[in-house]
């Protein structure tokens, strides 16, 4: 047992917990959060006590700088729990990596490993029954950095709050999504932001996104922003792509998010005997082997949704049709990872990370 004692982190419980009020089977993503939440702030040079609070809402002073400048980063992550009641982490040594790469980008300072393990673990401890075991269940963490210091120059600020909040999901999105591939709007720029969780790299997305689901699309396809010509990823999700039985995804740069869905992937298809390529994917073969029947599959890899399968994609004023795959790779990599998560198959690399 990891237990925390009062001198790492000032723990002050719910008096009440709220979890009598959820309809657990009828989430919606987000809306619903448990009874504690993470919190550490950064001043005078470092990083303070941590503490763990009641959720609840927080005052901030309108000239805290992550309003006028969206200094901000996040995380995404789960937790897990088996039939036997342990709680399991799915590589978050990932997510932590990568928080801090991101906090870098934005001139944030890095947050502590310890602080970031102990605070989640805690947390985890406090509010496990919000853990519903199943396959389709599972606590989402948003660990995020904002901020909070009240000067409205324009520079880093020198005081932030690190927070982690979780929120009980089911599986995000059950129905295949219509995409629509970019040709206008770009959602990073060579030497931009767009290899981290950055919060403006999400408000960014928004508009394209409402005016592509006017024509019928859930989301969009972004394409590299100097020709629009090669294929990147999704707005929250990096993609797959089958033509025949070859799987072929983008390599990361700095305008795609290094997903850590998308590098078990690649690792599974290899552990399955699925060849894989790393390379750049252009629009134009999409579409070639769109209409001559060799695409098979477009899937959306990524920890809120996991897999999510695509049934049409469009470019321009063509819409490709994508017909519904019986033995799917899409279906192969959901329920292999959501055995590994759950603790239902082996673990061969060491992914899970159980919460003691
Ligand atoms: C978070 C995210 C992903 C998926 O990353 P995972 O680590 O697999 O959750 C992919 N693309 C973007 C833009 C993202 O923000």
């Amino acid at each position: 047992m990891s237990i925390i004692t009062s001198n790492e982190i000032d723990l002050v419980k719910a008096q009440t917990s709220k979890i009598n009020a959820v309809d657990f089977d009828n989430l919606d993503f987000g809306r619903v959060f448990t009874d504690h939440m993470f919190v550490c702030d950064f001043k005078d040079g470092k990083w303070q006590k941590p503490q763990i609070l009641p959720y609840q809402a927080m005052s901030f002073e309108p000239s805290a700088r992550v309003f006028h400048y969206g200094q901000a980063v996040f995380e995404g992550m789960k937790a897990y729990k088996d039939n036997n009641g342990k709680v399991f982490l799915f590589r978050p040594d990932q997510n932590f990596e990568r928080i801090n790469k991101s906090a870098a980008r934005m001139a944030i300072p890095g947050f502590p490993k310890d602080y970031f393990f102990n605070g989640l673990e805690t947390l985890l401890n406090l509010d496990k029954d919000w853990i519903k075991s199943g396959l389709d269940n599972s606590l989402y963490l948003r660990p995020f950095v904002i901020a909070t210091e009240p000067a409205i120059s324009a520079s880093p600020a020198n005081e932030y709050r690190f927070m982690i909040i979780c929120s009980p999901a089911k599986a995000y999105y059950n129905e295949p999504v219509r995409v629509l591939f970019a040709e206008k709007f770009s959602r990073s720029a060579d030497g931009g932001v767009g290899f981290a969780k950055a919060a403006g790299n999400y408000g960014a997305q928004f508009y394209p996104t409402s005016l592509a689901q006017e024509k019928g699309f859930q989301q969009i396809i972004w394409t590299d922003a100097s020709t629009h010509d090669y294929l990147e990823e999704a707005g929250t999700m990096n993609i797959f792509f089958r033509i025949g039985n070859k799987l072929i995804t983008a390599p990361n740069n700095d305008r795609i998010l290094d997903g850590v869905t998308r590098k078990s992937v690649i690792q599974l298809a290899e552990d399955l005997g699925i060849e894989c390529e790393v390379r750049r994917i252009s629009v134009k073969e999409i579409k070639d082997s769109a209409r001559d029947g060799s695409l098979k599959e477009i899937f959306g890899a990524g920890t809120a949704a996991v897999i999510s399968p695509v049934s049409a994609f469009g470019h321009g004023d063509e819409v490709f049709e994508i017909p519904e795959n019986q033995d799917s790779y899409s279906k192969l990599f959901k329920s292999t990872l959501l055995s590994i998560q759950h603790n239902k198959i082996d673990d061969k690399h060491g992914w899970r990370h159980e919460v003691k």
